[in-house]
């Protein structure tokens, strides 16, 4: 599937995702939005391919800051033939861009896993676009460690990081730490230097660790509810903290099983259209049927869709990001235009991603069409036709 110098697709409705045009008109060039707007003010320029996909909406693609795998396959192979297998799945759901996410290991497996995620990040993919690593641990609490095993947890280490920062060719975008660590202030000064995002989980905070953790900067959480401190009214710990604090931007798995629908609205209301990030901690299990898949170094066994370790805890999901829109706009009070947010600014913002998220001009021309059953029908990563299920 080429590349089209200039392409104009209209559409039944362009969410972008301030904005609604409908019925909408949008104008690619080279890879990137050129104009975007109603049928009636945007022209269709005479050299344009024009493409209809009048009864579908536009949206900008989906961004997702938190993948371990799907398809089958697991970031921590670190090759390029896994990596464009997560790319190409994620596409079908309407994701265009991704950080491919570490499990907490031994520090040599996460040094050979981030250097060799750091070198596949200049190659072209054929789906969703990887722009960095996640790295979810190993500075994270052992009382709080989800299906990260407590053997490869290790206190905060500026050093280690660095080295990591170093291996991975600069290509470390996000860090899941746990704040109230010991040595902390040294990792955020790391991570600033590294030019990472930190965010916050995997967490025993009390509600004044994780205001404090805001205070200096770490303004993003993830999985908020699962690997953390539980909300009691008298101590909200760090759950009351990301719910109170609109600095923060926050994760939630909508999957239904890794939160109560009754907590996910709640979650929408307390944080807003504009601090919710819709990712999924997906595993190589995501789009694959029932059976036994890795995460890192775990054998997980899934059934009915639940993933869980030999332990029995919850180990990463097999959501989408198309049904985390759908299962949002069923659960909670935000529009499918306000939940779609969750998708696209929101985690561009919070991972300074200055071209994604939105379909202004000058963005990059990473598109979603969906249909009323929120299935995704048409996929675009710059401006290139990466997936289509077109009858
Ligand atoms: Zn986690």
């Amino acid at each position: 599937m080429a590349r089209s110098p200039l392409l104009a697709i209209d559409a039944a409705r362009i969410v972008d995702p301030l904005r609604t045009f409908a019925p909408g008109r949008l104008i690619i060039e080279a890879g990137s939005v050129r104009e975007v707007g109603t049928q009636d003010n945007v022209r269709v320029p005479s050299s344009a391919e024009r493409v209809d996909l009048s009864g579908l909406t536009l949206t900008p693609g989906f961004i997702d800051p938190h993948i371990h795998g799907c398809g089958g396959a697991d970031v921590m192979d670190g090759t390029y033939d896994s990596l464009n297998l997560i790319s190409r799945t994620l596409a079908r759901h309407g994701t265009t861009t991704f950080l491919p996410t570490t499990v907490s290991s031994g520090e040599d497996v996460l040094s050979l896993a981030v250097e060799k995620l750091g070198n596949l990040m200049s190659k072209v993919f054929e789906g969703a676009t990887p722009l960095g690593i996640h790295m979810e641990g190993p500075f994270i609490s052992r009382m709080k460690r989800g299906t990260h095993k407590a053997s490869n947890i290790v206190p905060p280490n500026a050093e280690m990081f660095l080295r990591w920062v170093q291996l991975s060719n600069r290509q470390i975008r996000l860090v899941t730490i746990a704040p109230e660590l010991d040595g902390i202030d040294q990792l955020l000064a790391a991570a600033a230097q590294a030019g990472a995002t930190v965010a916050m989980g995997h967490s025993n905070a009390s509600l004044a660790e994780a205001n404090a953790a805001a205070d200096r900067g770490v303004c993003y959480a993830v999985h908020t509810f699962n690997a953390m401190r539980e909300f009691t009214h008298r101590e909200p710990g760090i759950v009351g903290a990301v719910l109170s604090d609109d600095r923060i931007f926050a994760e939630i798995i909508a999957d239904g099983v890794h939160v109560h629908p009754a907590a996910v609205r709640t979650f929408a209301r307390a944080k807003g259209k504009y601090r919710i990030v819709l990712a999924t901690d997906s595993t190589s299990a995501a789009g694959m049927p029932d059976g036994q898949y890795v995460l890192g170094s775990h054998i997980i066994n899934v059934s009915g869709g639940v993933c869980r370790d030999s332990e029995g805890r919850l180990a990463g999901s097999t959501l989408t990001q198309d049904v985390a829109l759908k299962n949002m706009v069923a659960w909670t009070d935000l529009s499918f235009e306000e939940s779609v947010i969750g998708l696209t600014l929101n985690p561009a913002r919070a991972l300074r991603l200055e071209k994604k998220g939105m379909l202004e001009p000058g963005a990059d021309a990473d598109v979603v069409a969906l249909d009323e059953h929120f299935m995704v029908v048409r996929t675009y990563v710059g401006g290139r036709l990466v997936w289509t299920n077109s009858k």
